[in-house]
């Protein structure tokens, strides 16, 4: 998912909606947004892009200075409409609040269960909820119960709190998911992902730390945390996959991560090839790092439908074959008769891989070697990526070996987890999906590795 905030700035609710659109590749399913003018919270959310949810009037309609957004990409908590975030509460006794979230609350079900016991009802499924009947109810300001809540928390988030005429955003001590903020106008935009801001001509951003806290009051942003920081792991799927080349993350570029698994993967490679091509759009970068360190020649080797989803996110495996096929075509004149190094971002359920090697060769290939910029998956994601079981990921199931044959590829390799932390350079990096190094406690999710 992806979350988007303003503070202070006019017509807040149409600058979040620009910010959004640049979120969008972190989640198609939905999309809402949360203005506030004097202390009342208007939402307007649907299924679907931001684009399709969102008409001008309706924008118009969402008045004030302040406002907050999301864009969701379905992980705990189903698709249902209840779950579609920001979520808002409106209470008299103490105003409207609203919150968006990014990533996944490890202890939720068991907070979920202690606020039960106090009384709260559950409208959906999803974590933001629970914030919401955490900052309910604890005691004192509203930046105090923010606070308090946060502390409550376990596992991966970036959130926004909005209310009173008050923004508030936090990120989990560990820092699996990104959020960052920067000045505009008199005002500030916060985002999950530095690229909503050079959209909009803003250059200069600061990430909110590990376990930092952000409260945007009387026109000004005040820093503090709500505790210690825990040793730095980003999520190492924000660099691999999910985040725009052009974001920067802890002061490390997508990009330039990428180019260096590349770099790494051609490192020690002795395959006799004629071209390294990538698969669009998330491994071109690694692609040209290939290229670059190999000395072997860049192609344009497949051509993306732009106007496709990513397939990930369909829900149906089938949905996800066909998907794929209407994405990708290969470039005959590239690959003809060639030995192509073709590079892919990860292999979840190895679907695309195998498609991939299917209409290359279809396309006259002569040899196919696969290089993937990431390690082997082979255990869940509990903070926020959409790899639940163990079973799905085709890394869990086969060897190296047994994987290249299903995929069909003259050869396969893979990084190994400590080439991708020396990607990330100075960034700490969370690698648990490939090692299980799970920085957090896992509560009642850690029976899925059990058994
Ligand atoms: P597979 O087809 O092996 O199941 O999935 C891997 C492909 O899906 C890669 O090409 C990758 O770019 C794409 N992908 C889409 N969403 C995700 C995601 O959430 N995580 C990962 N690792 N890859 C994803
Ligand atoms: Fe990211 Fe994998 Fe860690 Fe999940 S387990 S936060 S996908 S690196
Ligand atoms: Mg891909």
């Amino acid at each position: 998912c992806g979350v988007f905030g303003c503070y202070h700035i006019p017509d807040a609710a149409s600058m979040t909606y620009y910010g959004l659109h640049s979120l969008q590749h972190r989640g198609q399913e939905a999309s809402g947004i949360a203005a506030e003018h004097d202390g009342e919270i208007t939402v307007l959310k649907g299924r679907g892009l931001t684009v399709d949810v969102f008409r001008k009037p309706e924008l118009a309609s969402l008045e004030g200075v302040n406002a907050i957004g999301h864009v969701r990409y379905s992980t705990a908590g189903g698709a249902e409409a209840a779950n579609i975030q920001p979520i808002v509460s409106h209470s008299s006794r103490l105003g409207d609040v609203a919150v968006a979230h990014n990533g996944q609350i490890v202890n939720e079900k068991e907070l979920r269960r202690e606020l039960e016991e106090k009384g709260a009802i559950f409208q959906g499924t999803s974590d933001s909820e629970v914030i919401l009947h955490l900052i309910r109810m604890e005691e004192g300001t509203l930046e105090e119960r923010v606070k308090k809540a946060a502390a409550r928390l376990e596992g991966a988030f970036a959130v926004l709190v909005e209310g009173e005429g008050k923004l508030f955003a936090f990120r989990d001590t560990h820092g699996l998911r990104p959020l960052s903020t920067a000045r505009f106008q008199d005002g500030w935009m916060v985002s999950s992902e530095t690229c909503a801001f050079e959209v909009m001509g803003i250059y200069d951003s600061e990430t909110v730390p590990a376990g930092g806290f952000c409260t945007f009051e009387d026109g000004i942003l005040r820093r503090s945390s709500y505790r210690e920081a825990d040793a730095p792991r980003v999520c190492a799927m924000e660099y691999i996959y999910f985040a725009r080349p052009d974001s920067v993350i802890e002061d490390v570029n997508v990009h330039k991560f990428r180019k260096e698994t590349g770099r790494i993967l051609a490192t020690g490679d002795d395959v006799q090839a004629d071209v390294v091509i990538g698969v669009p759009d998330s491994s071109l970068s690694a692609a040209i790092g290939y290229s670059e360190a190999s000395g072997l020649p860049f192609e344009t080797g497949l051509v993306k439908n732009r106007y496709v989803g990513r397939t990930f996110i369909q829900p149906t495996q089938e949905m996800r074959d066909r998907g794929v096929r209407m994405k990708l075509s290969p470039v005959k004149e590239a690959v003809e008769g060639k030995s192509v190094i073709m590079i892919d971002d990860s292999i979840v359920r190895g679907t695309t891989s195998r498609r991939i090697v299917r209409l290359l060769r279809e396309a006259g290939a002569r040899e196919i070697h696969v290089r993937i910029a990431s390690p082997v998956l082979k255990l869940p994601c509990f903070y926020g990526v959409d790899i639940s079981t163990k079973e799905e990921l085709i890394g869990h199931r086969m060897t190296v070996e047994e994987i290249r044959e299903y995929l069909e590829a003259d050869s396969l390799r893979f990084m190994t987890p400590e080439q991708l932390r020396f990607a990330a350079g100075t960034a700490g990096l969370c690698t648990a999906c490939f090692d299980g190094s799970y920085c957090t406690d896992l509560y009642s999710y850690s029976e899925v590795l059990s058994n």
